[in-house]
């Protein structure tokens, strides 16, 4: 819920972000994730102002079920990312939620440390009431960041959803977490989201677990092959790593520069790009028309009878949905 009460002209936010003020950038951000139509009107003009200087930066998305060590792992990985120079925005997609107001970030104790990083920029996610919503809301603030110089952009989300397909569709390197344990290595997660991986990390590869953690390397990398190979001729990585003790970071970082190397080289980040662009634009069309229908009075005033209708069979849910559009055009 945006609790703020003062804007700025399109003008003011646009150079604010471009400077790197990061108060601005949050109240844009802000503005993004408000409900009401006129801030959605003025954030998109923010948007046109600054999408000039966007996507210059790596898009990562982070997963991974809940304890795996997301924030743990974020904390060390984006520590030594900033190490190196860099800088780097998380940001964070859990519409389903219910701590902190549906943010999984809002907890003070994660990821203490980046947060007093001047070289890291940590936003919490929209409480929004629908994943697309939230996802929409996602996606700007992610230009936003990139327009505001952040060279590297996180996404994490929680992996037991439908999310995670949201952000593979707005990130280049997709980063599943997972846990090496005791008997079904592949259980909790589902076979869909292993799919779009571009890597997978086994973390907490320290004390005990560290052979346990090389077994699952296997296991995963026996899994992944029986996958059908991907367009873009890279074959997802399974790496193992300890987020506590920053083991494995500098492999990881190795292995995404590889990847982004193999794509730029076949054309395929680009490309990769631009389809998520008009596949964003093409759900941007279909969710406003969405609205448009059901906001629409001569739909209102009969929707609820013909919901009735269909529920008893009198008529074919298709025809209702012909007949309710036809009241609409
Ligand atoms: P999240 O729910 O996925 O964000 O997981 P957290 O980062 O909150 O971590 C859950 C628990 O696992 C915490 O107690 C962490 O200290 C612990 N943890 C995270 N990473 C590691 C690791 O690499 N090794 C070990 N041994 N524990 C870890």
């Amino acid at each position: 819920m945006a609790n703020f009460k003062k804007r700025f002209t399109a003008d003011a936010y646009a150079e604010g972000i471009l400077q790197g003020d990061r108060i601005m950038l949050s109240r844009a951000i802000t503005l993004v994730e408000s409900a009401l139509r006129e801030d959605a009107l003025l954030s998109e003009q923010v948007l046109e102002k600054v999408m000039h200087a966007t996507g210059k930066s790596l898009r990562i998305g982070i997963t991974g079920v809940p304890g795996v060590g997301k924030s743990t792992f974020i904390e060390a990985f984006g520590t030594y990312l900033t190490g190196l120079g860099k800088k780097l925005a998380v940001l964070a997609i859990d519409p389903s939620s219910q701590r902190s107001q549906g943010s999984i970030l809002g907890d003070k104790t994660r990821m203490e440390e980046l947060s007093h990083n001047p070289a890291a920029y940590i936003r919490p996610s929209a409480t929004g009431s629908s994943l697309g919503g939230v996802t929409t809301k996602t996606r700007e603030s992610m230009l936003l960041c990139e327009a505001a110089g952040f060279d590297i952009i996180f996404i994490e989300t929680v992996g037991v959803g439908q999310s995670e397909t949201a952000v593979h569709g707005m990130v280049d390197f997709f980063l599943l977490l997972m846990l090496a344990g005791a008997g079904d290595e592949l259980q909790g997660i589902k076979k869909g989201i292993m799919e779009m991986a571009d890597a997978i990390v086994i973390n907490k590869a320290d004390g005990d677990n560290i052979q346990l953690a090389s077994n699952a390397k296997i296991a995963y990398e026996n899994a992944l092959h029986l996958f059908p190979p991907s367009d873009s001729g890279w074959y997802p990585k399974v790496l193992t790593a300890s987020a506590l003790k920053n083991e494995g970071l500098t492999h990881l970082w190795e292995l995404i520069l590889n990847f982004e190397k193999h794509m730029k080289a076949r054309g395929q980040f680009e490309k990769n790009r631009n389809e998520q662009n008009l596949k964003w634009m093409k759900e941007t069309i279909r969710h406003q028309l969405e609205k448009l229908f059901y906001d629409a009075d001569a739909v209102k005033r009969v929707l609820a009878a013909k919901e009735t209708e269909v529920i008893e069979r009198k008529v074919p849910a298709n025809v209702a949905a012909r007949q309710l559009l036809d009241l609409f055009f």
